[in-house]
């Protein structure tokens, strides 16, 4: 079964909102496999986010993921990779619909409250980093 890795990011913990991300996951039908409360080293941080090592955002991206404690967790289920994507909204919370997790929590882009893994293949790679 298809599984993939999903993080309330520091600002979603420190709005409270680790138990509304939950209960929308579970709400949807998916199985919550592994979970835990930690505050990410900057060398997993770097690790986790390499693909945007170039990017102007780097910097700033790994000191925000550093800042605080993160929820991590593993969620299983059909499509779960792709649906936990729609549930979160678009990466920029702008473009968010209201009902979608960025669209009712954030407004910046770079504090928007989650992560999820992006494809099947990243969801094994990032499961392995934090599990
Ligand atoms: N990010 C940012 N500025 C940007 C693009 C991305 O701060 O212009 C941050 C944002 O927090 C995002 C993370 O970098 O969630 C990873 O970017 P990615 O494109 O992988 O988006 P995601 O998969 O998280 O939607």
């Amino acid at each position: 079964m298809e599984q993939t890795f999903v993080m309330v990011k520091p600002d979603g913990v420190r709005k409270q909102l680790i138990g509304d991300i939950v209960s929308r996951f579970e709400r949807r039908g998916y199985t919550l496999r592994d979970a835990k409360v930690m505050t990410i080293p900057r060398d997993l941080a770097e690790e986790h986010y390499g693909e945007h090592r170039d990017k102007p955002f780097f910097g700033d991206l790994v000191q925000f993921i550093t800042s605080g404690q993160v929820f991590a967790m593993v969620w299983e289920g059909e499509n779960v990779v792709e649906n936990a994507r729609t549930m979160m909204g678009p990466t920029n919370p702008k473009e968010a619909a209201p009902g979608s997790i960025r669209g009712d929590y954030a407004t910046d882009v770079g504090e928007n409250i989650i992560h999820g893994s992006d494809s099947p293949e990243s969801a094994e790679r990032e499961i392995a980093l934090f599990f």
